[in-house]
């Protein structure tokens, strides 16, 4: 397949670069990687279908950032620091314009956080991408969902629900008197945040040791943390063979860290599902112990991230959402997350 040999010739193995001369990246039948002495290999998947997983007017340039961008967000809330990727690309046709914006999409985000593209497969079909991207944690140091503990703060990275209120923006969903109250600047942070996520990868080995738990967001605030408390309550039924603690969160809604447009539309609606629910965030939600937050605080001003305490891990089990330290009616915040199935 000559097409295919050209394309990956001419998009791809340009950015195979930062191995070591022992290494081998794209061009052979497998890549060959070091591992770091002392390290273990964090492997992470994520797939991106169009239509599903992005609108199918979405840039070229942008799939390929978001395609890659939500795996290093899985890696950095694994705690664990970049090692390389590989792509899995089903492709409809030969577009040369499509392919150039493509690459220059991986271009940027290998660029950034400094990650070589070190193999993959090439098909053609309905335009799907798989990266598969590998990072490093000092041995027995990745950072578990189930490591939360009674007690533990909960914190988020940055904002939440301007990757959902973007796709309403992108699919032209919103309600035309309420888009009329939003600046162009917002529109466009809010498109920004569905197309270009930023992981937060540059903190994600200072979160070692540090925090007890995180997740990802990718299917909503709601459904991460309800996995981390999952996570956390089955490891408990497995270490004790006697009285088990069923653990749950409180989350304060006004404490929810929200851009300006995210603010100004559940003024408008009062609905909170972008936030709780929406998904598409790829910030991370942590838990540690109270006594950690002046440290993560330090953490947070380095690297210029902001990290907001947003509630905290109880005794009971679900998670209770509470506004002025109340509890709020379930009816307003019945939302479980994005299910694909
Ligand atoms: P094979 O037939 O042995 O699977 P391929 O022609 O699929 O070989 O791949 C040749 C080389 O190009 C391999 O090193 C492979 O990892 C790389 N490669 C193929 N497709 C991609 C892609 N979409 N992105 C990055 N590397 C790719
Ligand atoms: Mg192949």
């Amino acid at each position: 397949m000559a097409l295919e040999f050209d394309l990956i010739e001419t998009y791809f193995k340009p950015l195979s670069q930062g191995l070591s001369i022992e290494e081998v990246g794209i061009g052979d039948d497998g890549a060959v990687l070091s591992v770091p002495e002392n390290h273990q290999m964090v492997v992470v998947t994520d797939t991106l279908v169009c239509g599903v997983h992005f609108p199918l007017e979405t840039s070229a340039y942008d799939i390929a950032w978001k395609a890659v961008a939500v795996n290093l967000s899985d890696l950095a809330a694994m705690g664990a620091s970049p090692g390389g990727y590989s792509l899995g690309l089903t492709l409809p046709d030969n577009d040369q314009a499509w392919l150039k914006g493509f690459a220059s999409g991986l271009r940027a985000i290998t660029e950034q956080f400094k990650i070589p593209l070190i193999g993959g497969d090439t098909t053609k079909g309905p335009l799907t991408l798989t990266v598969t991207a590998h990072g490093w944690v000092p041995n027995q140091q990745a950072i578990l969902r189930s490591g939360a503990q009674v007690g533990d703060l909960i914190c988020v990275t940055e904002t939440v629900g301007d990757g959902a209120l973007g796709l309403k923006v992108a699919l032209e969903q919103l309600d035309k008197g309420f888009s009329s109250e939003l600046s162009e600047i917002e529109k466009q942070a809010l498109l920004s945040a569905l197309n270009h996520p930023v992981p937060q990868l540059a903190i994600a080995a200072d979160l070692r040791g540090l925090v007890n738990s995180a997740i990802d967001i990718s299917d909503g605030l709601l459904a991460d943390l309800g996995h981390i408390l999952e996570q956390t309550n089955r490891k408990q039924h497995k270490l004790s063979a006697g009285l088990v603690l069923e653990f749950g969160a409180e989350i304060e809604l006004e404490q929810l860290p929200l851009s300006s447009a995210v603010e100004k539309y559940i003024t408008q609606t009062h609905d909170w599902s972008p936030v709780l629910s929406g998904g598409d965030d790829y910030q991370l939600c942590l838990t540690l112990n109270k006594q950690n937050w002046p440290q993560l605080q330090k953490i947070a001003q380095q690297y210029g991230v902001r990290i907001t305490q947003i509630g905290r891990v109880v005794e009971q089990k679900g998670i209770h959402c509470l506004m002025s330290g109340k509890p709020v009616a379930d009816e307003l915040i019945k939302t479980t997350g994005y299910s694909h199935f």
